[in-house]
């Protein structure tokens, strides 16, 4: 059968694969293995969904088989298989989950590096392989193709023949060099340190053939070595074992290869219910946002296992839009496998299980706040946002949960404060909580009319971000005090003298003030006095609740 082209952008990562640094070619096996592993979570699942297709659990299996003589390292399943179809879409080209992100990263930073990071999928094998031959069944076909490629050239598909169902991968390793024996990845202690390192929370057993030893039979001192097929990973997943036996290298690892982040989490969560809803959570906050976060493009949710066994990639459901930057995983022995999208959204399991996580992911943020606070001055630089959005979305209705996690920069110093740290400084006889908006702390600090608060001693929020004024509004008051701009016209600072003096100025003044308003017709609406200028001799200002910020926000805004 004729070659084929990759794609291009295939093609770039297929050279970036055969040229990697070795430190990173070990991790093909955890990619094959990977896949491996979400073929046969294909087809277990429709087992237990459809019970149509005379599988058990214990049916399925992944083996590794080395050979030596014919210096090739087979990875073999019994999952979903692939069509001849499949084959071609999904080995030809790009997979579209972990590796493209790669490759936007990778246009950006040119890093070699961060292969060894995270998911860089099927290619991989390149890595290690001078040909890789594919062949698969789809279940319920009765037709096997092999798909062959010795990498940049192009690939082939041809009919062969499989009697099973299922994929088996055989990689014909590079030769050996001065710098790396690929052999290695023949023998059996390498093969195992690797399963045991990168895949041992594979739910499904990884066997291979291992030499082992036994007395002779009637000897007390003599030892005969056999063969044997072992399984050598635990299978229990990361998030089943117990806290004390999980290293935090560990974590960051199971979060760096699932949700494709090069760094690792600014926070691990993890938390277990029994009784109304039992389930077991695994949560990360990233400790950087995502690029695509703020764009329509990010899907938020938490993978969904039922009983061990990922019914869902991304359950939306799971969180509030103002924790969508939450990563992670839910595992509830509670939820049917059968169970639908459209039935998931109005399943009492599952927005129980939300809720709670809501609280939790709510209070960690609080402790993180309270007890690391260079760490949550980093993680609200990169959502802080989102919570500022969260607090003015759906009518303020979440506002109690944010309120006491937003951040903001204050006159009050170099460190942005929270609402509870602002009033706790307020002064005697000061009834308000100042702000000022401008697109910097700087710029706001610079604003004519923050001198006569501060000259009281008053502490002005410096408000930056275009939603900070909408929040507040949203919230109205903290602890009981109203939230003030500094530009509005109902600022109020003086003392009663101070009002009559300036009444009496203002009578004084009239001809000088409508001939003023009289010259910016239709420029401004009215020219007054102001009694909250000190160094600088005018200020604009605007009359209600919508500030000149706001103005320039709801203008900006379409319509
Ligand atoms: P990803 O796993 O992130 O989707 P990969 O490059 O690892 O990307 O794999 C590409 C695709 O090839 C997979 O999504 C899957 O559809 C298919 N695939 C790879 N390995 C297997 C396998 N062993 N059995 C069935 N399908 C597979
Ligand atoms: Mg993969």
């Amino acid at each position: 059968m004729a070659m084929k082209q990759f794609k291009a952008e295939s093609k770039r990562l297929l050279d970036l694969m055969i040229n990697s640094i070795y430190t990173h070619h070990e991790i093909f096996l955890r990619e094959l293995i990977s896949n491996a592993s979400d073929a046969i979570d294909k087809l277990y699942y429709r087992t237990l969904k459809d019970g149509d297709t005379g599988l058990n659990r214990s049916d399925f299996s992944i083996s590794i088989e080395p050979n030596k003589e014919a210096r090739t390292l087979v990875i073999r399943d019994n999952g979903c298989g692939m069509t001849k179809d499949e084959l071609e879409n999904n080995l030809g080209v790009i997979a579209k989950s972990g590796s493209l992100s790669f490759k936007s990263e990778q246009e950006k930073s040119d890093d070699i590096d961060i292969i060894g990071q995270f998911g860089v999928g099927f290619y991989a094998s390149f890595m290690v392989s001078d040909k890789v031959v594919v062949e698969s069944r789809a279940f319920g076909s009765d037709e096997a193709w092999r798909w062959t490629s010795s990498g940049a050239e192009g690939y082939t598909v041809d009919p062969c023949n499989k009697p099973d169902h299922g994929t088996t991968i055989t990689l014909h390793l590079k030769p050996d060099t001065d710098d790396e024996k690929f052999s290695d990845f023949l023998e059996e202690f390498r093969l195992r340190s690797l399963i045991k390192k990168y895949s041992d929370y594979i739910r499904y057993p990884i066997r291979m053939e291992v030499e082992k030893h036994r007395l002779k039979e009637g000897s007390e001192n003599d030892y005969e070595s056999y063969r044997e097929v072992e399984t050598i990973n635990s299978m229990v997943p990361i998030w089943k074992k117990a806290k004390s036996e999980v290293t935090d290298e560990e974590y960051n690892r199971f979060y760096q290869e699932k949700f494709f982040d090069w760094k690792a989490p600014a926070k691990v969560i993890r938390t277990s219910t029994e009784g109304t809803a039992t389930y077991e959570a695994l949560l990360f906050i990233p400790s950087a946002a995502p690029m695509d976060y703020y764009t329509k493009e990010y899907e938020k949710g938490l993978a969904l296992y039922a009983s061990g066994v990922l019914i869902m990639e991304k359950c939306a459901d799971l969180l509030p839009d103002y924790f969508s930057f939450v990563r992670g995983l839910v595992d509830s022995q509670d939820l049917s496998l059968n169970i639908s999208r459209e039935m998931l959204q109005h399943d009492r399991q599952l927005k129980l299980i939300a809720s709670r996580l809501e609280k939790k992911i709510q209070s960690e943020l609080s402790s993180m706040l309270k007890n690391d606070r260079e760490a949550y001055e980093s993680f609200f630089k990169a959502f802080g946002l989102q919570l500022k959005y969260g607090v003015y979305a759906d009518y303020g209705t979440h506002k109690d949960v944010l309120k006491d996690l937003l951040l903001f920069a204050s006159s009050n110093g170099d460190h942005p404060t929270t609402l509870a740290e602002y009033v706790s400084r307020m002064k005697e006889g000061q009834t308000e909580i100042y702000y000022a908006c401008a697109e910097t702390a700087a710029r706001a600090a610079m604003l004519p009319q923050t001198e006569a608060v501060r000259e009281k001693g008053y502490e002005i929020l410096y408000l930056t971000d275009n939603v900070d004024e909408f929040a507040l509004k949203m919230l109205m008051t903290y602890d009981e005090k109203p939230f003030k701009n500094v530009c509005a016209d109902d600022l109020d600072l003086r003392t009663d003298e101070e009002k009559k003096e300036a009444e009496q100025q203002l009578s004084e003044n009239k001809d000088l003030l409508a001939f003023l308003t009289e010259s910016l017709d239709g420029k401004v609406k009215a020219v007054t006095l102001s009694n909250r200028l000190k160094s600088h001799p005018v200020c604009l200002s605007s009359e209600g609740a919508i500030s000149i910020e706001m103005e320039k926000v709801l203008n900006a805004m379409p319509t």
